[in-house]
């Protein structure tokens, strides 16, 4: 029987590469204006990176990573970069000397997840990690640089949705609110929402039923979690946002699903998506480091879906293909025919 392409993965062919390349091009051009420099960290880690860094009951960590085991090593296909290049950063000492390390990445992601519309178990992201500042104008830049590389793309009508998670202690305190006002409504709460209260609670904002939706968009506290830094901040970027135009919506409901996020957070959305309807995501991550190394480390960064940025894009932004063409009649001509291809 014939062996086809695994679930949930794709070929990408000829007759569609020329997008991806003009994709890649323009995206490089952006992030080079921005002073973002290049990083290729493998394509498979050791489990443990993501286990630390992501968390034990994120849904990606629980249900989503290809593993694998080779001798004594227990390795993964990798599902996200940020903790990889966080890993790289240390590992390779990149913060000696340069106080702001810029850095983007283009490549394949794995995740074990139900294929659909828009969600591949292999699919790629262009992102960035700004490495090195708890200063809340980077998180104004990082934004910008995501609005820009969109334009570029000739993508329009894409809303950012923006929060802030706070620090450590915040996010506690986030929790507890969203603890207090869920379990009122616990019993119209889907099966696994039920557990989640008391295992990741903020992976409650992220469920999909109908009913949890509609509980959870109940849902609004005014920032009362945040500390009085922290609101500062926030104050600031969503100001910075106003400054540069950006399209942006506070959404206190968005939390992102992963552990090591704290502070800013955001999500770009775009109506032709459907259900999968977010283009990209990313935010502060103040605490990563604290937990591969014990540093203190300020950072920001944000993953766009490449295939979701593909179908956002105008379809005429194909890269040009053949530029010249030799037609020959005989046997001399096709001898002369060859010489001049091959020294055009
Ligand atoms: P995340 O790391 O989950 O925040 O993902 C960042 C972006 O990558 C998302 O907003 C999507 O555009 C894209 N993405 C995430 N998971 C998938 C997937 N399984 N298939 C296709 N694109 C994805």
């Amino acid at each position: 029987m014939f062996v086809q392409v695994p679930r949930g993965t794709k070929d990408i062919l000829p007759q569609e590469i020329g997008a991806w390349q003009e994709a890649e091009r323009k995206s490089r051009h952006i992030l080079s204006l921005y002073n973002y420099q290049e990083i290729r960290t493998p394509i498979f880690e050791n489990v443990a990176l993501f286990k630390r860094s992501l968390g034990d009951t994120t849904e990606i960590v629980k249900k989503q990573m290809f593993v694998f085991k080779q001798g004594e090593d227990h390795l993964v296909l990798r599902p996200e970069a940020t903790a990889s290049i966080a890993r790289a950063y240390l590992e390779n000492n990149l913060g000696f000397g340069v106080k702001l390390r810029k850095l983007f990445y283009i490549g394949p992601m794995f995740r074990a997840e139900r294929p659909q519309k828009g969600r591949q178990r292999q699919f790629h992201h262009i992102g960035v990690e700004a490495i090195g500042s708890f200063n809340p104008n980077l998180d104004i830049e990082v934004i910008g640089l995501a609005d820009h590389l969109l334009k570029e793309l000739g993508i329009s009508d894409y809303k950012f949705l923006v929060n802030s998670l706070g620090c450590p202690k915040d996010k506690i305190k986030f929790s507890d609110l969203l603890k207090e006002e869920l379990s009122k409504h616990k019993d119209k709460l889907c099966k696994d929402c039920r557990l989640r209260i008391n295992q990741n609670i903020f992976r409650v904002l992220d469920c999909k039923n109908e009913q949890c939706i509609r509980i959870v968009s109940g849902l609004g506290f005014g920032h009362k979690y945040l500390c009085a830094d922290c609101k500062d901040s926030f104050v600031l970027v969503v100001e910075g946002l106003k400054r540069l135009n950006i399209n942006y919506e506070l959404r206190e409901q968005l939390v992102r699903g992963l552990d090591y996020y704290s502070g800013v957070v955001f999500e770009v959305t775009h109506p032709a998506l459907g259900a999968q309807d977010a283009l990209g995501a990313g935010g502060r991550y103040d605490y990563l480091f604290k937990e591969l190394a014990d540093k203190e480390i300020g950072a920001v960064g944000f993953a766009f879906g490449q295939e979701r940025l593909m179908l956002a894009m105008p379809k005429n932004n194909q890269a040009v293909g053949l530029k010249v063409y030799i037609v020959t009649l005989g046997r001399a001509a096709t001898e002369k025919g060859m010489e001049l291809s091959q020294k055009i």
